[in-house]
């Protein structure tokens, strides 16, 4: 069995198709992660640096193509759909919407491995991870490929939750974003409506950054 670096995410909320992937997937010597939700999916691209991803459409949440659109405001990641729907109306517009390829359901483990081995040769071809790595915005810059945060070129040392708000922020510019939903986003879904945590996150934010300014005027 051959070792490979690529980390792919497994977007998929039927418990039996997840573990048929998963098996392929580690026979052939891959690294994976799984989630069973839009959302799940979403957090997880922000948190790990994801090379591929495999995504069913129809999630318990919202739309396996809404996730497309979504990823593909900030990521040319490779995004092979594994969907039940045979329909060409909804091949055409996965692809249309930024999917690399479509797999139908039920599919053999040897074709799966096949369309990977595809994908991960364009996206090597195309220069390794395609991530558009940093974003900035004025003085603040995120590179989000090594996961670190910059104020006035000096790094900004952030704990896991305060780098997923920027993140969050940075891939959302010129949108106006609720509560809610950023609080879903950072904390998960289970967390409800409470907006103390959050306000406290962006307090502590606000203090770095004062004082990432302050020592770079005094050197
Ligand atoms: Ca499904």
């Amino acid at each position: 069995m051959q070792n490979r670096n690529e980390l792919i995410l497994i977007v998929e909320d039927d418990s039996q198709i997840r573990n048929f992937i998963c098996y392929s997937l580690k026979q052939e010597g891959f690294s994976y992660i799984t989630a069973g939700t839009a959302q799940g999916a979403l957090s997880t691209l922000v948190t790990e640096q994801i090379d591929l991803m495999l995504l069913d459409l129809g999630l318990p949440d919202f739309d396996g193509m809404e996730v497309i659109k979504k990823v593909r405001e900030w990521s040319e990641m490779p995004i092979i759909v594994v969907s039940a729907r045979d329909q060409d109306k909804e091949k055409a517009s996965a692809l249309d919407n930024g999917a690399d390829d479509y797999l139908t359901k039920p599919f053999s483990s040897m074709e799966l491995m096949a369309r990977i081995r595809v994908a991960i040769r364009h996206l090597h071809k195309a220069g390794g991870n395609r991530l558009q790595t940093t974003l900035a915005v004025g003085e603040l810059k995120i590179d989000l490929d090594k996961r670190l945060v910059y104020l006035e070129d000096s790094e900004l040392h952030t704990t896991p939750l305060e780098y997923s708000l920027l993140s969050l922020f940075f891939r959302n510019i010129g949108k106006v974003l609720t509560t809610n939903y950023i609080i879903k986003e950072i904390y998960g879904a289970g967390y409800g409506s409470d907006t103390q945590a959050l306000r406290k996150l962006m307090a502590g934010l606000r203090r770095k950054s004062k004082r990432t300014r302050q020592s770079h005027a005094i050197s």
